[in-house]
Order: structure tokens, then sequence, then C-alpha cells
């Protein structure tokens, strides 16, 4: 009996195995084998695909972590997306915007701190007009001119990206949230369509940026069949990069008693994405560590290899909530990297001061410079 139930055990471990090592191998599997891997609760198997993520991305990347310094330069937005803190409809939240200067700041500060990678994240926000979000790329990238800017700021038309690409915008980050448009729309409001969601993607990859997808695990009405699509999405895109965290809820939405997206499931997507994108940056986020207090560590451990920690000034950090109980909302920029520095060396990997490109655009990059 014992060897019977051993033997099935061996068995299970070895498809499970066989899979992962085919996801290795071919980049791909069909979609019934992306389930059993995501579905699987087999701990040794589940252990395997951790570990060999994590060989492919130490081949790529070494043991180092890109930094990458979050500004969160404004949370009023024109969208009322159902799942977000910070969405037009919640009165409650306390709305605040960056200047200029306050921006230029931040930047100042961070790269004092070894930051060569600036994003700048807001709501929708039509206060600042296409020409002043230009001006204020212009300028940091003055500043710093060794330094890479992403945008991360929603769905504009493509002459506006075109514009912010000249001038000087390098990377953007447009989750695509989910890749079923029916799912889509149980997540936004009618206004908002799938489509256009993904023209911007096809729209900013074709201009020229280093562009990032990406969903949240475990959103309302999710299923393992619209992850399966994800996967399909992000193979289709071919994105420098994916970000993934688990959905949070937040009070002042509808979905407030809904539960946090599981991080195991997290983890093994990050796992499955970094085996079919070898090359592909992938940040442990601020959910994951939310969601987890080691979560950002398990991320790095699961095949992750970016971080990005928050530069915004200290006194609209706590406004900036787009889920419930955000971590990092009370430290100063330079205490977050310390923490993060000393979790991330633990965890056995090492920060790097660097702008961490993808690797198809370190040479493009070195020879702008
Ligand atoms: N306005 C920008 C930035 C959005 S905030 C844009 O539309 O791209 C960045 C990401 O936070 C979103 O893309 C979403 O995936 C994530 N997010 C929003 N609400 C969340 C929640 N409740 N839990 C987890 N992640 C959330």
């Amino acid at each position: 009996m014992v060897g019977l139930v051993r033997e099935g055990e061996i068995t299970a471990m070895t498809k499970l195995q066989q899979l992962v090592d085919r996801l290795e191998k071919e980049h791909d599997l069909t979609d019934e084998e992306f389930v059993s891997i995501l579905e699987s609760g087999d701990p040794d198997g589940n252990a395997y695909l951790t570990e060999r993520a994590a060989a492919v991305r130490e081949k790529i990347y070494d043991r180092d972590v890109y930094i990458r310094g979050l500004i969160e330069y404004t949370d009023h937005c024109r969208n009322d997306c159902r799942y977000c803190g910070i969405r037009r409809g919640n009165k409650n939240a306390e709305r605040y915007r960056l200047s200029r200067e306050q921006i230029l700041e931040c930047c100042d500060r961070g790269y004092e701190l070894g930051f060569r990678t600036f994003v700048l994240q807001g709501g929708e926000d039509p206060y600042y007009t296409d020409e002043d979000m230009a001006c204020i790329i212009r300028a940091v990238k003055e500043r710093h001119p060794d330094c890479a800017l992403t945008l991360s700021v929603g769905e504009r038309e493509k002459d506006t990206y075109i514009k912010w690409y000249e001038a000087g915008a390098d990377r953007y980050l447009l989750r695509h949230e989910t890749a079923d448009r029916e799912h889509y729309e149980s997540l936004h409001p009618a206004e908002m369509s799938y489509g256009h969601r993904i023209q911007c993607l096809r729209d900013l990859k074709e201009i020229g940026y280093q562009v990032g997808c990406g969903m949240m695990v475990g959103s309302p009405g999710q299923t393992m069949g619209h992850l399966v699509k994800d996967l399909r999405l992000i193979q289709k895109l071919q994105p420098e990069m994916v970000g993934l965290g688990p959905f949070i809820p937040h009070r002042d939405t509808e979905y407030a008693g809904c539960s946090t997206g599981s991080v195991e499931l997290t983890l093994k997507l990050l796992s499955v994405i970094r085996l079919m994108l070898p090359q592909v940056l992938l940040p442990a986020t601020t959910a994951l560590g939310t969601a987890d207090a080691k979560g950002r560590e398990k991320g790095l451990k699961a095949g992750a290899n970016v971080l990005m920690p928050n530069l915004s000034p200290t006194d609209v950090r706590g406004k900036y909530l787009l889920y419930d109980d955000k971590i990092c909302t009370g430290e100063e920029a330079a205490e977050c990297v310390r923490c993060l520095s000393l979790r991330v060396e633990k965890a056995g990997y090492r920060i790097v001061v660097s702008r961490g490109d993808h690797p198809a655009y370190t040479a493009l990059a070195m020879s702008d410079f």
C-alpha cells in the first residue's frame, strides 16, 4: 500500500517536472498543461518550478536586482476602475498632485540613493496636459541623462505617446489587467474598453518604448482560463516587462469584501513567465509584499529580478492607496532602500546601480549615451 502511494507520488512529480523541463526548453505548453502547472498542489513539483525559474533568472541576470524609483505624482483619476482605491468615484480618497519641482526633487534624491530608472506613475489626470508631461520628461532627462524614464499613466492616444517618447521617455507600463474581454468589462466601467487598452499596448510597442503589461492575480471573477489567456497575450505581445501582483481589496470599492489574491499562485505565475520569456524583466511588486510580509523576497526566489521602491515624498505616500494596507507608506526613501537592500542581501541577491534595461535594449541604450 505504502509502496503504491509512493509510486503514485513519483509519477505525479515526474509529470510536473517534465512539464517544467519542457517549458524551460520550448518556452511553451498547451493551455491544459499551463493549467495543470498553475493548479498543482504538489510541493515537490512546485519547488522544482521555483528552482528552474531561479536558475534561468540567474543565467541571465546573475543575482542582480534592478531597482526603479517609483514616483506616484498624482492620485487624481478620470477613470472609475471598480477595483482601484483612487477611482474617480471614491469620495474618501485624499487627492494630491506633485509639481514639476517636487518630481525633480524626488529624482535627485533617488539618484543619490543609486536609482538609474525613475517611474512616473499616476491616475489618468488631465490636469497635466500632454505638453506639461513632455516638459517634465525633458526636465528629468536633462538633469539625469544616464537614467531611464518610465511612464505609467494609463491610456492615451498614439500621438501623445509619440510626443512623450520624443521628449525622452524610454519605457511604458500599462497592465492589460486581464486578457479576457468579458472579464475586463466586468472590472471596468462601460466607458473603458479592452480593445482600446490593447491598442495602446500595440501603439507603445510600435513607437519603440520598452513596454510592460501585466495583470492582477485573483481579481474578482478571474478563472484559470483567464490566466491562460493572459499568458497567451504575454507571448504574443513579447513585452520587455510583466508586472503582476495579487489583487488586494480596497475598503471603498464594491470589492471590499473580496479576498486577496493567492500569493502562491502569483509566485507560480512569476516562475512560469520567467521560463516562457527568459529575458523578461519581472518585478516583485509592492502588492506581493503587502499580501505577504516576505512576498518580495519570495518573488525574487521565484524568478523576479526587479524591485520598485517608493520615492514619493513622505507626506503623500499614505494617499496613493490603490488597495488596503499598502506597505512602506511611512518611510523616507532612504530608509526604504536601506531596509530593502538588507532584505535582498539576506535572500542572497544584490541591488545594482544600473538602468537595468531589457537585454535587447542594453546595446541600444549604451550607444545612445
Ligand atoms: N493609471 C495607470 C496606473 C495604474 S496603478 C494605469 O492605468 O496604468 C498600477 C496598477 O495597480 C494597475 O494597473 C493595477 O493592476 C494595480 N491595482 C489597482 N488596484 C489594485 C488592487 N485593488 N489590488 C492590486 N492591484 C491593484
